[in-house]
C-alpha cells in the first residue's frame, strides 16, 4: 500500500468492505454503513488484524526476559515497531518512546511522574479551551495535588488557538503548557510552534496531544522541539490499547516511574532501595500490549510513506473528502458551523438550528450513518461555545465522495422529515 489509491486504501478494511458486500447481496441502493467517526476511532486494515493471529500463532512469547529463541522473537519484533515509531516521529532515540495504553495514559504519566513531582503552590499549568478531557482532568488532579493553577489559552473565531493569548496567559509562572495540536471537535492544525517556543522562552514543559494529529499530518518531534508528544495507535488505523509517549530524554532521565513491577527495575532486595532499569522500560511495568505494538507498527509501516510524500495523494484525497462535504453542508440551511471557516483536518463539527444534535445522529443511524454528538470529550469547549453539544463528522482516507453525496441526501431528508 505504499502508493495512495484510494479505491485500494479502502479494500484494506475488511470492516467497511464487509458492508459493503453485504449492500450488493441484498441489491439495496443505500450503503449498509458510511461510517464517519473515525476522530473517535479508526477502522483497522487487514494488515493490522492478521498481525495478531500471526504474532499468537508465530511468535508468542514475553518479551525481554527469558533466554529463548521464541521470546527474542518477539522481543524483535515489538523493539523493532519502536523504532519504527521513533523514525516516524523523528525522535533522537529509541529511549525516548514509551509504549502506553493510549494518549490519555501517556498524559496521566507526565502529570503524575513529572508535574507531581515539581509543581509548587501557585505554579501554573496552561491549557487551552479546546482540549479533549484527557489533557484536562490530568492536570486538574496535579494541580489539586499540588496548589498549581490552571490558565487557559483563548480561541479565536476560526477556532485556532488565539496567538495573541500565548504571550499573556505563559508567563514566569507557567511551568507545563499542555495543549492539542489538533483539536478533536474543531479540527483545526493549532500554532503550536508559537506555544512550544513560548513555553522555552519562559521555561515550561511543553506537552503536546498529537491524538488527531498522526493519521493526517507528518510529525516531526525534533523540529516541533516539544518536550512530549503523545498519541494513541487507534487513531491512525492501529490496535486500541497501545499509546505512545514521546518525552525527551534528558525529562525522562529526571522522571521517577510510574508504575512499580517487573521489567521497569534492575535491581531489587528487601534489604537496600530498588533500583530502576534504564530508558524506556523505567516506565513500562509489567507484560506490555505486545500483540497491540507488533500490530501497531504494520500501520506504521504502511502510513509513513502515505504522510510523507504528498504527491501520492492521501493527503489530498483527505482535503477533497474534507472540501466536498465542508461545500455540501455550507448548503444546508439550518447548518451552523461552530467555528468559521473550513477546517484542516476532516473533523467537521455544527450543529442544525431548529433540530436536537442527538435525534439527528440517530436518524442517521437509522439511514446507516455513523457520525457522533454529544460533548466530544470537550466540555469546556462546548461551555466556551455556549453550545450543549454538537454534531461532528470525522472524515478517513477509506471515505468516499459517494459515501459524501449519501450523508448529504439523507440530511436533507432528515430536514424534511423533522420539518
Ligand atoms: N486527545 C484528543 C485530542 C483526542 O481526540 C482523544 C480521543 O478522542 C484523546 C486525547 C484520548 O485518546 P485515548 O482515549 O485514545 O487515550
Amino acid at each position: 500500500m505504499n502508493i495512495f489509491e484510494p479505491h485500494l486504501f479502502r479494500q484494506q478494511f475488511p470492516l467497511i468492505i464487509q458492508h459493503e458486500k453485504a449492500q450488493i447481496d441484498q441489491h439495496s441502493l443505500n450503503p449498509a454503513l458510511v461510517y464517519l467517526d473515525n476522530a473517535a476511532t479508526t477502522q483497522k486494515p487487514e494488515q493490522v488484524i492478521n498481525s495478531y493471529q500471526y504474532y499468537y500463532q508465530n511468535s508468542n512469547a514475553n518479551v525481554h526476559r527469558a533466554s529463548h529463541q521464541l521470546s527474542s522473537k518477539a522481543t524483535s519484533a515489538f523493539e523493532q515497531a519502536r523504532s519504527s515509531v521513533q523514525k516516524f516521529i523523528g525522535a533522537r532515540s529509541i529511549k525516548e518512546i514509551i509504549w502506553t495504553k493510549g494518549a490519555t495514559e501517556s498524559i496521566n504519566i507526565i502529570a503524575q511522574a513529572l508535574a507531581r513531582n515539581t509543581l509548587r503552590l501557585g505554579d501554573e499549568i496552561v491549557l487551552c479551551a479546546s482540549e479533549h478531557h484527557a489533557n484536562i482532568v490530568p492536570w486538574q488532579i496535579v494541580a489539586q495535588q499540588t496548589g498549581a493553577v490552571i490558565k487557559v489559552l483563548t480561541l479565536n473565531n476560526q477556532g485556532y488557538i488565539d496567538v495573541d493569548s500565548i504571550d499573556n496567559v505563559i508567563t514566569s509562572k507557567t511551568k507545563i503548557v499542555a495543549c492539542a495540536h489538533i483539536s478533536n471537535v474543531l479540527g483545526r492544525i493549532n500554532p503550536i510552534k508559537s506555544v512550544i517556543e513560548r513555553a522555552k522562552h519562559v521555561g515550561a514543559i511543553s506537552v503536546i496531544d498529537g491524538a488527531q494529529a498522526v493519521a493526517h499530518l507528518s510529525v516531526n518531534v525534533a523540529a516541533l522541539d516539544c518536550d512530549f508528544y503523545v498519541f494513541s495507535a487507534h487513531k491512525m488505523y492501529g490496535p486500541t490499547g497501545v499509546g505512545v509517549l514521546y518525552g525527551k530524554e534528558a525529562l525522562l532521565e529526571s522522571m521517577s516511574p510510574y508504575q512499580g513491577g517487573g521489567e521497569m527495575i534492575k535491581t531489587v532486595s528487601f534489604t537496600q532501595a530498588t533500583t530502576f532499569n534504564a530508558l524506556p522500560f523505567k516506565f513500562e511495568a509489567g507484560t506490555p500490549n505486545i500483540a497491540g505494538v507488533i500490530a501497531f507498527s504494520q500501520c506504521i509501516d504502511f502510513l509513513a510513506p502515505l504522510l510523507a510524500d504528498k504527491k501520492q495523494g492521501y493527503s489530498l484525497y483527505e482535503q477533497q473528502l474534507l472540501q466536498y462535504c465542508y461545500q455540501g453542508l455550507s448548503q444546508i440551511k439550518p447548518v451552523k458551523f461552530i467555528a468559521e471557516g473550513m477546517p484542516d483536518i476532516g473533523v467537521i463539527a455544527f450543529t442544525l438550528t431548529g433540530h436536537h444534535n442527538h435525534d439527528v445522529a440517530m436518524a442517521l443511524d437509522s439511514y446507516g450513518i455513523a457520525i457522533r454528538s454529544g460533548h466530544h470529550c470537550a466540555m469546556p469547549l462546548m461551555t466556551y461555545l455556549q453550545l450543549d453539544g454538537c454534531l461532528r463528522i470525522s472524515i478517513a482516507a477509506y471515505n468516499t465522495v459517494a459515501e459524501i453525496d449519501y450523508l448529504l441526501n439523507c440530511l436533507h431528508s432528515i430536514l424534511q422529515e423533522e420539518g
